[in-house]
């Protein structure tokens, strides 16, 4: 089991001599978890299950965050639910305590947990109830037996898109399918989205899922001109992903996230073939697969790096480092509903 853990004298060593000068003083995070242990389905979370809170909430990740971040404001962004698998009530008390934080940290934007058998106008009820600005889907809510190659509309229905456009919300979409954005049917159903629903913000999560940059590469250019469509470039470990995303989209539609608690795993996600494989610290004794020794940081680190190099080949300057950081999620926010 992954294991969210403190960090290291390394993972701050790393940050120093690499990170330092390069991540801006105040960040927008697009993409951070908060849940209640009581909102965990009995099996499986075991990495959501270990932190000792039982509420994670906005506090909690601001402590953990001068870990990942040191001397850094992390002070506003966009709040997802964290058991996405959850069921029932788990459902309700999670989008509550999603819109509970919301309301009591200026700054802060939340996203509602959806399951494609809610109906548009339930949807829409809740989120102007719980005063929330976006929906959280997930290909395991689908009811598919078989989830991981599940089209869009199986785990985000076109009715619900539609309520995100008409009550001007944010989408954040982690799309599935072995090729991900390289995959034709998820090129269709996200360019039939962000056409025929043009307030609706969508956000492609871990870099269009570039967790195997190449399918970033090949299939982002079938997605240029589509003013309301975002990604974030959350624990993603690869160089490759981001570029392409700057190169196609424009530095403007990249956005950070932290993905905690992703962000506080040792290890990273390694391309593999046409493929990809999380490799952490548990994964393998990391003692015996190289001639010198070999600590893991976090996840969260390596992302930051795999985002200076994007900056680098792209000769950004610092003002557009500081959009990715914050600026371009400030401008997405704005244009959700608050
Ligand atoms: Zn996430």
């Amino acid at each position: 089991m992954p294991i969210v853990s403190h960090a290291t004298e390394a993972d701050f060593e790393l940050f120093r001599r690499e990170l330092d000068s390069f991540v801006p003083d105040n960040i927008c995070d697009a993409h951070m978890h908060v849940w209640a242990k009581s909102h965990l389905p009995p099996s499986g979370y075991d990495t959501f299950r270990q932190l000792e809170e039982d509420v994670v909430d906005l506090a909690a990740y601001r402590r953990r965050m001068t870990e990942l971040l040191p001397g850094r404001r992390v002070a506003e962004g966009l709040i997802l639910p964290g058991a996405v698998g959850a069921t029932g009530e788990q459902v309700r008390s999670q989008n509550e305590l999603v819109a509970a934080e919301v309301a009591e940290n200026t700054g802060w934007r939340g996203s509602m947990l959806v399951s494609p058998e809610m109906d548009g106008e339930y949807v829409r009820e809740e989120v102007r109830r719980l005063g929330l600005s976006g929906l959280k889907c997930y290909h395991v809510r689908s009811g598919l037996t078989i989830t991981w190659d599940a089209d869009i509309p199986a785990y985000l229905p076109e009715a619900q898109v539609k309520v995100a456009h008409e009550e001007r919300l944010c989408i954040t979409l982690h799309m599935v399918k072995a090729r991900a954005v390289a995959d034709p049917s998820n090129q269709h159903w996200i360019r039939h989205y962000c056409e025929t629903y043009p307030d609706m913000q969508l956000i492609l999560a871990h870099a269009a899922r570039g967790f195997n940059p190449y399918h970033t590469i090949e299939g982002l250019a079938a997605l240029r001109g589509l003013p309301n469509l975002w990604c974030d470039m959350s624990a993603v470990a690869d160089v490759g992903a981001c570029e392409a995303i700057i190169e196609t989209l424009g530095h403007d539609r990249l956005i950070y996230g932290t993905d905690f608690p992703v962000s506080h795993l040792r290890g990273r996600c390694v391309a593999i073939g046409d493929g990809f494989v999380w490799l952490y610290d548990d994964t393998l004794d990391w003692k015996t697969v190289s001639f010198q020794p070999l600590q893991p940081v976090f996840v969260g680190l390596e992302s930051l790096r795999v985002l200076k190099q994007a900056a680098w080949h792209c000769r950004l300057n610092d003002s557009q480092v500081e959009d990715i950081f914050g600026n371009n999620v400030r401008r997405l926010l704005g244009m959700v509903r608050y």
